[in-house]
């Protein structure tokens, strides 16, 4: 009987239990048993489900309060000093790397101030992990056994499951040297680390685990042959020690095929990989399994909703059963599971006939079992039936063609994708237009959405509150939001994006060709989920989507308010794509549409527009080679198609964050100022590659993602540290990224601090 295997599972809960209970801890809210609880009843429900729907092997440590890489840095004591001198708990110390921690004193307890670890995306998703951060200080030992212990949870409940890690090439190549340490390489710290992953393997064999899964999901990045070594060497030590469970090594989200030599002959039990996202890769990878290793077959899609084909995978791993035998096969997800929403059967808005062509990770858990069933020749004929019939109508539905929209894509071309000017005429125009400050101050768009917002977008949703009043009391933020902007004195003004529920979802809601979920929501970072709207058709815009928000906001002020939009890339990338037409073609539908936009927004007067792009470089194929160039390229042009329809005179400016830049890709898309995400990249190297970006920029100054408030000083020191290497005339001030998740006191008191301090460089320049 061919097995069935799940490489992880959401730990959100189906309602987002986990994100509810976690902030009320944060607020002092509830208590850590509370919070504890909440996470034990997640962990139980995902299991019984599992062990329910026939699955056989099921993970467990895929549960986390925060995220898996940090509790992985906290695991082996990967913890910068700087948070262990206030006596915090274990968990609150995790809470205090992942999202920083400033507390005032009290009797009890010290006052804290604490920045956050790097977040930085998991590979090519829009899940972000924190960062290991090392030092030459960093001491490795065992720090608790969250994966012994949750293992044994498991056990307790009947259920014998397959623990989950992060294995040790990955969590150092992932991982960074601590600001104290730049000269240090993380891979150099291999030796160090082993000996801790031998111990925490020995512990689970000892608790009963027969076998372990370690995810190194760096085998499908382009790797040095120093990283390659690292992973022989690796496995090499970890497979032949004794007392261990038998090790599973995943890869997941590409191809592993260059690097497949390090995967040869290496004693470790089995291997598995992703053949939805690289079903090329199938005769290679297969040639280097081992005759006693188990291949297992990654072909239940951990990244999107579609629904499998059962009969297309069930091909496939049949394949894979001639060659190396039914028992030594392995149907799987291709990932975790944690990028997918929990519950289809939670959606009751949806319209039958799409809801039809789409699965979730409860329902991707059944597909798992039906594809190993049916290869195994069990009886799934209904199954099958009825899968093979969503399959059919969704490829005929009229839901997914537009004519119009099609003919209008081909017509692209390149005058369309180039601003009239280049740069330096664009500037000098914009320069009568605005006549701007040196160190100009902006945001990123969405000030605080506090509960008021929210409580009242509900209402209007439910319909107890009329559109006028809605639109009123829309008006009313934004009113507040531009005055509270001129009070702090900062140039280029937001409307903080009070009616916006998410960045792409607000869009999505207004293009044509898209869907909607009510409670499919996958984890981003830490306790922020999103609910990513769904491509199902082509794609237009019906309408104005955002022109009667700007235009409002600039009526009342004379200072520059910028428009604001999602580009074509992010909005692509935070929707679950089709999976039938190219990614370029989807994202050129979305610039055409936002291109509209574009100029509408221009024509009621707004002179200054950012197309917001953070998602740009998460979309980057992992590997150099012509997918990587070809993205590129028509990303940019997407990006072009969308703003270059403007005068030269009208602003356009862009907005990056959450990664590691190369300013060469920023540079194709041609906006006049672009801000990205900086405040936590120290290493001045960095600083340095973006000395030569021609055009206008704004370095992040500090951390939205973290409550921490930084002092009118550390604004100027930070400024003065990059002026060492990058030029004042094109620096604007700025924060890494939107304002949202942040409290209004914390908002008012870091960028009165951050207007200050650009004042005080006015001053000396
Ligand atoms: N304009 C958006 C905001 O400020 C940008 C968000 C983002 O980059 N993630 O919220
Ligand atoms: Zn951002």
């Amino acid at each position: 009987m061919v097995q069935s295997a799940i490489l992880g599972f959401p730990r959100i809960g189906p309602n987002r239990e986990l994100k509810k209970i976690t902030e009320s801890y944060w607020k002092g809210k509830a208590s850590v048993d509370e919070l504890l609880k909440v996470g034990k009843d997640i962990r139980a429900a995902n299991w019984k489900l599992q062990k329910e729907a026939g699955v056989d092997i099921i993970p467990s440590n895929d549960f986390s309060y925060y995220d898996q890489v940090l509790d992985l840095s906290l695991l082996f004591n990967v913890v910068p000093e700087r948070y262990t001198k206030y006596d915090l708990s274990q968990l609150d110390t995790l809470f205090a790397m992942g999202r920083g921690l400033q507390r005032k004193a009290t009797e009890t307890e010290k006052a804290v101030d604490v920045t956050a670890l790097e977040m930085v995306k998991w590979f090519d998703s829009n899940y972000h992990y924190v960062r290991p951060t090392f030092s030459h200080s960093t001491q490795f030992k065992l720090n608790g056994q969250k994966p012994v212990d949750e293992f044994l949870e498991a056990k307790e409940l009947g259920v014998q499951t397959r623990p989950v890690l992060l294995g040790p090439v990955s969590f150092l190549y992932l991982g960074k040297a601590d600001k104290d340490s730049l000269d240090l390489e993380p891979l150099s710290l291999l030796d160090k680390l082993l000996p801790l992953y031998k111990e925490i393997l020995n512990k689970l064999h000892a608790a009963g685990a027969t076998e372990v899964q370690l995810d190194e999901p760096v085998l499908v990045l382009d790797l040095e042959k120093s990283a390659q070594d690292a992973i022989r060497k690796a496995y090499e030590y970890l497979g032949k020690q004794s007392n261990v469970p038998k090790i599973t090594l995943a890869t997941y989200f590409g191809t592993v095929v260059p690097n497949l030599d390090a995967l040869k002959g290496l004693p470790v039990a089995g291997l598995h990989f992703d053949f939805v996202r690289a079903p090329c890769q199938f005769e290679k990878v297969l040639s280097v399994v081992d005759k006693n290793q188990t291949l297992s077959v990654g072909i239940v899609d951990g990244r999107n909703i579609w629904k499998n084909n059962y009969a297309k995978s069930s091909e496939l791993v049949n394949k894979a059963i001639e060659k190396l035998g039914a028992d030594r096969v392995i149907v799987a997800t291709s990932s975790s599971l944690l990028h997918t929403p929990v519950d289809l059967e939670n959606e009751t808005k949806l319209d039958p006939e799409i809801k039809d062509w789409f699965s979730f990770a409860t329902q991707k858990v059944k597909e798992v079992v039906v594809i190993a069933k049916n290869v195994s020749g069990a009886d799934v004929k209904a199954e099958l039936e009825a899968n093979a019939k969503s399959v059919a109508a969704r490829a005929a539905s009229k839901r997914t063609n537009d004519e119009a929209v099609q003919k209008r894509v081909s017509s692209i071309n390149e005058k369309m994708a180039t601003r009239a000017a280049p740069f330096p005429q664009r500037l000098a125009e914009q320069k009568k237009v605005f006549n701007l400050p040196l160190f100009p101050t902006t945001t990123i768009g969405s000030f605080p959405q506090t509960k008021d917002i929210r409580i009242n977008r509900n209402k209007f949703v439910k319909g107890t509150i009329s559109a006028e009043e809605y639109e009123k009391f829309i008006n009313s933020e934004i009113e507040a939001v531009i005055r509270f902007q001129e009070e702090v004195g900062l140039d280029v003004l937001v409307h903080g994006e009070p009616e916006r529920n998410d960045m792409v979802q607000y869009f999505g809601e207004k293009i044509q060709g898209y869907t909607f979920t009510v409670n499919g929501w996958v984890q981003s970072y830490g306790s922020r989920y999103v609910r990513p709207p769904i491509i199902v058709g082509d794609l237009s815009r019906p309408e104005a989507m955002s022109v009667k928000e700007s235009v409002y906001a600039q009526s009342i002020t004379t200072k520059p308010v910028k428009g604001m939009l999602t580009g074509p890339v992010t909005c692509l990338r935070w929707s679950f794509p089709r999976d039938d037409v190219d990614q370029k073609t989807q994202a050129l539908q979305l610039a055409l549409a936002l291109r509209d936009e574009v100029d509408d927004l221009e024509a009621a007067g707004i002179k200054v527009i950012q197309v917001d792009e953070p998602a740009i470089r998460e979309g980057l194929p992992l590997r150099a080679g012509e997918e990587r160039s070809a993205y590129l390229k028509w990303a940019a042009e997407a990006f072009r198609v969308a703003t270059s329809g403007v005068q030269n005179k009208t602003q356009i400016h862009s907005h990056f964050c959450y990664s590691d830049l190369d300013p060469s890709h920023i540079k194709a898309l041609d906006a006049d100022v672009v801000s990205i995400e900086f405040s936590k990249k120290d290493d001045p190297n960095y600083i340095a590659e973006f000395k030569d970006y021609p055009n206008h920029i704004g370095l992040g100054l500090f951390d939205i993602h973290s409550p921490r408030v930084p002092s009118k000083e550390e604004f100027i020191s930070k400024i003065r540290n990059i002026l060492k290497t990058y030029p004042a005339d094109k620096f604007w001030v700025n924060p890494d990224c939107g304002l949202k998740t942040r409290d209004w006191e914390e908002t008012k008191a870091s960028l009165t601090n951050m207007v200050a301090a650009a004042k005080y460089f006015r001053e000396q320049y």
